[in-house]
């Protein structure tokens, strides 16, 4: 401290001495500098006051929550307080964030609690990752055959559904084959049950080299199965449906040292400007596949 800084501090000490012990000491002489100085200590003491006060104030909202209380920066303290504020207000931005899905978010030098905040993130992010899993694996189940991994009926006529009206919107054609496995008790009762099991997967794998991406299998009953070609006309379902049916009838299964040799009959036909309803176009693809059967089994009809 220089000098006269130090000197001026004395004279204000003993300005203040005097003015508090007034009372005992007589008449206190005011007049000439010293007053003066006493002046601006009682300017900066109000000062100080003020800004204290606005400082409680501005700690007392913030303690409650209100992140917009106006700090205004006159002391040190005001700084600290004005860097909180900012750090509050990007956790609460942050906390936003991750209620909406941003797992990303960290904080930074808050100590233990960015330690704390840290990990109930990832927590959350584990949490979310395995109920999305479950959730994949709900599907699946609730929407494949257990034995062949094909879709279900019920996903099926969902599928099946959506597509006509979808069709319907926007003038777009889809065909549909129904297929049933040709004399299929008979593999059953001559090679068992097990093996009966062992060809429906082969049968439906074999199907699903034929298919395209955007093409849906579904079982719909024991070895009854059926296909929807989105976006595909007469000429096209036919020749999937004959490319299924010969690549069946050169299928061979081999279980237990026997050689299981089995074949398909599908009906085939596309959607009608009249169809009613789904149901209108499977049944029409089912009385083509009674044709196929009447006509000898291991054949392509198409339904008009
Ligand atoms: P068709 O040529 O007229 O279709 O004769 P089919 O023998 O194939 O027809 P049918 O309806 O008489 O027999 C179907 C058989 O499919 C009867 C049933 O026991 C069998 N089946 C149904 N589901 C399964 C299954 O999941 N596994 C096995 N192994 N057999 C099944
Ligand atoms: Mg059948
Ligand atoms: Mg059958």
């Amino acid at each position: 401290m220089e000098q006269t800084e130090v000197e001026r501090l004395d004279r204000i000490s003993a300005h203040l001495h005097a003015l508090l012990h007034q009372g005992q000491s007589g008449l206190l002489d005011l007049a000439g500098e010293p007053e003066d100085e006493i002046r601006q200590v009682g300017e900066f003491v109000n000062s100080l006051a003020e800004a204290l006060s606005g400082l409680t104030h501005a700690a007392h909202h913030l303690s409650i929550g209100d992140m917009d209380v106006p700090i205004i920066a006159k002391l040190p303290a005001s700084h600290h307080l004005k860097n909180l504020q900012a750090t509050l207000r990007h956790l609460t931005w942050q906390t936003g964030q991750i209620a909406k899905g941003d797992f990303s978010q960290r904080v930074e030098f808050l100590g233990d609690f960015s330690q704390s905040f840290n990990w109930m993130v990832e927590q959350l992010e584990a949490y979310r990752q395995r109920i999305l899993g479950q959730n994949r694996e709900l599907e699946r189940l609730a929407t494949t055959d257990p034995l062949t991994g094909v879709y279900n009926r019920r996903y099926f006529m969902d599928f099946a559904t959506k597509e006509y009206l979808r069709s319907q919107r926007y003038a777009h054609l889809f065909s549909v084959i129904q297929m049933d496995i040709d004399h299929f008790k008979k593999i059953n009762d001559t090679h068992g049950h097990a093996v009966g099991d062992e060809v429906l997967k082969a049968f439906t794998l074999t199907c699903q080299e034929a298919l395209r991406e955007s093409d849906v299998l579904g079982r719909i009953g024991g070895e009854e199965f059926s296909i929807i070609l989105p976006e595909t006309e007469k000429e096209g379902a036919l020749i999937v449906a004959e490319r299924i049916r010969r690549s069946i009838a050169e299928l061979k299964v081999d279980e237990n040292d026997q050689r299981i040799h089995f074949t398909v009959s599908s009906g085939v036909t596309n959607l009608r400007p009249d169809d009613r309803g789904i149901e209108a176009v499977l049944r029409r693809g089912d009385e083509a596949l009674y044709l196929a059967k009447n006509g000898g089994r291991n054949k392509v009809f198409f339904a008009e």
